[in-house]
């Protein structure tokens, strides 16, 4: 057993369980648990961008709110599976929100999120081998 000092996670000797409930956190006690950082933490520490989501267009200025509790929601959900689904920062450019994530797949269900959401335009490009990935999503 491992648990990551910086989140919470821990490894079951499986996998990475991201945010553990009690029933996982009981099987805990009594046992040996070595200090870890988890892969999440790791990848935000070395700041590993593997998705970058850009969101364009008017659309935007006049759903602010409900576009980032989109975003939220996709990368809560995300990460309760998988410990290295993290965003590592978002800002704001030009009336552009520029969003960094640490996992591809965290990127790629951004856009389709707000795509089904919102509907406005998807675009994803992926880089050879499968390891990083660029969407566009805009809507005026
Ligand atoms: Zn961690």
């Amino acid at each position: 057993m491992k648990e990551c000092p910086q989140c919470g996670a821990i490894h079951n000797g499986h996998r990475w369980i991201p945010e553990p409930d009690e029933k996982v956190s009981s099987r805990l006690a009594g046992k040996t648990v070595k200090k870890s950082t988890c892969p999440g933490c790791r990848r935000m520490e070395k700041g590993q961008v593997e998705g970058v989501v850009t969101l364009k267009g008017n659309f935007l200025a006049r759903h602010r709110e409900e576009i980032k509790n989109v975003i939220k929601r996709v990368e809560k959900n995300r990460h309760g599976r998988n410990v290295t689904s993290q965003i590592l920062r978002s800002s704001e450019e030009n009336g552009e929100i520029i969003i960094e994530t640490c996992d591809e797949h965290l990127a790629e269900r951004i856009g389709k999120e707000l795509h089904k959401a919102f509907k406005g335009d998807l675009d994803m490009k992926w880089q050879e081998k499968d390891t990083f990935v660029r969407v566009l999503w805009q809507r005026d």
